[in-house]
Order: structure tokens, then C-alpha cells, then sequence
């Protein structure tokens, strides 16, 4: 279990943490857009490139061998990480993004057809909406949407009612980056078997606060970005069963991911090669490796169970503020506060929370569509990782009501 005293000593690793800004000491609550970074992982970074690098795969040479075992070394340190059953079902690409777009391209292209239809939910952010719109638009497809209740949650039987003979693919975020709604993915996944449809878990917000084992949960494909758990921007995850991945085409072609090509004909590499075109970003994967092995040594249920207690302080508190409306009240709910104040515009809250070092974010999230359905145009957004404190969540309190009193005023 992670004390307080622990965090304190752990922030120590985060060298941004001790940055001032506007002269004050700096309260980073913006982890759910990006993580900071501890010293390990920019020490990696400079490693690579002080010592070991090359381009890998490619060399003969020492130097672009020892690249390529640090990177294929990462791709097992990511297999571990989130339990596949082989190295092979690991494709790194430049985020959660661009994971999503592979697989709707690859997918659709494949296993598609005008009238089919693509399950999708309420709470997806942008990146699991428009690349399957891209292709619906494409082919003809129709992209079905699985509402939520009052608390924003899923209504798990309106998911199943949305299920038809043409059901081609579910894709659904684990954790909801704007109310921080933990969904229930095992159920869904099961339930999607039952009629033999494929799921993709977006994954971008639980990995850094949840375990996360993909055998045990069954998807299909689970996607998730490096920058979101402590590691480099640019380097992301496609997690896809090997039988799936077997039976996609690529997505881009060019270096790497072909066997042999001539003018006439190309033919592909093996997996994971074979979604990986042109030079991978082997510092940032290595980079990764490292970020995932310092929160494995923390331990993600250490992490969870401070995050938890860290949320639920930050809720109460933030809840004895007069007019302070909190948007998503699941359950199961993560690291994600989103909220609104009576009479304060939330572009004026993050500005002048920011003016007292209190980096929060406002407006839609990336999430349009959800907006529509809470009937509004953008919350402020304080988002958690298990660096912040209890003492900054009070900061973040006294702000909002200094700011609410000189509104009010
Ligand atoms: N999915 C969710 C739920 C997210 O919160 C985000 C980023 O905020 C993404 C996907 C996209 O991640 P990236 O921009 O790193 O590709």
C-alpha cells in the first residue's frame, strides 16, 4: 500500500514536479491528457541515444544489434505488461490514435460491407469515433452508439439490444476520459462472444491505473499510448490476438513489414513486422519498457488503491463547494474529476486556476459527442496520477473558491 510518505518520496522522481510557474509551486492535475515523466524514463532516453543508437533490424553492425534487442527486449516487457501470449501480438505504433486507426482500416477493409454496423459508445473519445466513421463513410457502414444513464454509465442492456446479425466489431473505452466511468469490459467482451463479434478495448486511461491482462478479459484488440503512463510522447500499443492480427492486411507499406518486394509483387513480414512500416521509434519503446517496468515496481494495485483513496478525498471536497456539479458519478469510477461551477464559465476556471499553478484542462476533452448528450459545451477537468497529493487537492479547492467568491462578488 503507497502511504503518503511514499508519495512523497516518489515525487522525488518526477524531476517537472518541483517547477514553479507564475512563481507558484506547480500542481500538475492534467494527467489524463499526459503523464509527467520520472527520471528513469528521460534517463533511458538519453542513454539510447549517448550510447546504443542505430537503426535496428536493418545492421549487421554492433551497434544496430544492441539497438534491436533493446527494442524487441521492450516489446516483451509491453507482452508481460498486459499478458499476451506472445511477443507477436505486440504492435507498436505512435499512440492510442493511430492503434485505432490500423485496426478500423485494416478491419473494415477486410471483414466489412455496406450495411454492416460498428458498436461504439456515448463516452468515446474522438479517436474511437472518427477513424470508424472514416470507414463507415467509406464503405457504407453504420457506427450504433450504446447510451448512458444519469451516473454515466453504460445501460449494458441497451448494449445488447444494439447487437444485430450485421454487428461487425464493439469498440469501447475501458475508462472514460472525461467522467472516468470504469466500464465493464469482461461482461462486454463475453457478451460480444456469445454472437461472435470481436472487441476492441481502448485502453488510454486504465493501463496506468488498473491491471490489465488480456487473456484473462479475452479481447480482441486493446490499445493504449506511452505518454499516458510515464513514458515518451509518439510510441503507442496495438495489442491484437494472433489470429486476427494473421488475417488483417497492413495498414502502410514500406520498409520493415515486407519479406521481399519487387515491381510486380510485395509480399509481407510476419507479425508484428508486418504493421510496423518504415523506421519504430526504438528510443521511445525503450523509453517505454522502462516507464512500465518503474510502475510494475510500484505495483498497479498499490497505485489503484492511493488513487482511489486520492479520488474520493478529491470528490468530497470538491462537492462541499456551493454550486460545484460533478459529471459522471459511476460506480466504478477512476481518476477523472470533471465538474462545473454555477455562474463560472470553465474557460475562466482553468485560467485562473492556472494563474495559481493549477494546471486542469477545460472544454469538450475530445469528446463532442458526449458533450451533446450531458447538453453542454465543456467541464473543467482535474485528473489524478498517483504523484498528486492530498495537500493539492486542498489547493485545488481553496482556487475554485477564491475564484467562485470573486465572481460571486
Ligand atoms: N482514448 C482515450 C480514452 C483518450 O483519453 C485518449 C487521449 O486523451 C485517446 C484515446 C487518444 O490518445 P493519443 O492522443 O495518445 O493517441
Amino acid at each position: 500500500m503507497l502511504k503518503p510518505t511514499d508519495i512523497d518520496q516518489l515525487r522525488g522522481d518526477f524531476p517537472i514536479l518541483t517547477r514553479e510557474v507564475y512563481g507558484k509551486r506547480l500542481v500538475y492535475l492534467d494527467n489524463a491528457a499526459t503523464t509527467q515523466k520520472p527520471q528513469c524514463v528521460i534517463d533511458k532516453i538519453v542513454a539510447m541515444y549517448t550510447t546504443m543508437n542505430a537503426n535496428v533490424h536493418r545492421g549487421v553492425h554492433f551497434l544496430s544489434q544492441e539497438a534491436t534487442e533493446e527494442h524487441e527486449a521492450s516489446r516483451k516487457v509491453v507482452q508481460q505488461f498486459v499478458n499476451a501470449a506472445t511477443p507477436n501480438e505486440i504492435v507498436f505504433t505512435r499512440g492510442a490514435t493511430e492503434s485505432i486507426n490500423l485496426v478500423a482500416s485494416s478491419f473494415c477493409n477486410t471483414f466489412c460491407s455496406e450495411g454492416d454496423e460498428i458498436l461504439i459508445s456515448a463516452m468515446e473519445h474522438h479517436s474511437n469515433i472518427v477513424p470508424w466513421q472514416m470507414q463507415a463513410e467509406r464503405l457504407g457502414l453504420q457506427l450504433r452508439v450504446v447510451p448512458i444513464n444519469e451516473q454515466g454509465e453504460l445501460i449494458l442492456e441497451e448494449l445488447e439490444k444494439l447487437v444485430t446479425p450485421r454487428t461487425r466489431l464493439i469498440a469501447i473505452t475501458h475508462i472514460s476520459n472525461v467522467l472516468g466511468t470504469v466500464n465493464p469490459i469482461e461482461e462486454i467482451v463475453a457478451m460480444a462472444h456469445r454472437h461472435d463479434i470481436p472487441v476492441l478495448i481502448d485502453a488510454a486511461q486504465s493501463v496506468q491505473h488498473t491491471r490489465v491482462d488480456v487473456q484473462a478479459l479475452d479481447c480482441d484488440f486493446l490499445v493504449f499510448s506511452s505518454h499516458k503512463i510515464y513514458g515518451p510522447t509518439g510510441v503507442g500499443v496495438l495489442y491484437g490476438k494472433e489470429k486476427w492480427l494473421n488475417a488483417l492486411p497492413p495498414y502502410q507499406g514500406g520498409g520493415e513489414m515486407i519479406a521481399s518486394v519487387s515491381f510486380e509483387k510485395t509480399t509481407y513480414n510476419s507479425l508484428p513486422y508486418k504493421f510496423e512500416a518504415g523506421t519504430p521509434d526504438y528510443v521511445g519503446t525503450a523509453a517505454l519498457a522502462t516507464a512500465l517496468n518503474y510502475v510494475t515496481s510500484l505495483g498497479l494495485d498499490n497505485i489503484g488503491r492511493y488513487e482511489q483513496e486520492l479520488l474520493q478525498y478529491a470528490t468530497d471536497k470538491l462537492l462541499s463547494i456551493p454550486g460545484l456539479r460533478i459529471f459522471g458519478n459511476a460506480r466504478q469510477k477512476s481518476n477523472v474529476i470533471s465538474f462545473l461551477v454555477e455562474g463560472v464559465h470553465p474557460y475562466d476556471m482553468g485560467t485562473l486556476l492556472d494563474r495559481m499553478g493549477i494546471a486542469v484542462r477545460t472544454g469538450h476533452h475530445c469528446a463532442e459527442p458526449l458533450m451533446r448528450v450531458l447538453g453542454i459545451d465543456g467541464t473543467v477537468r482535474a485528473s489524478f496520477a498517483f504523484y498528486n497529493t492530498p495537500e493539492e487537492v486542498d489547493l485545488l479547492v481553496e482556487g475554485i473558491t477564491r475564484i467562485v467568491k470573486m465572481f460571486r462578488a
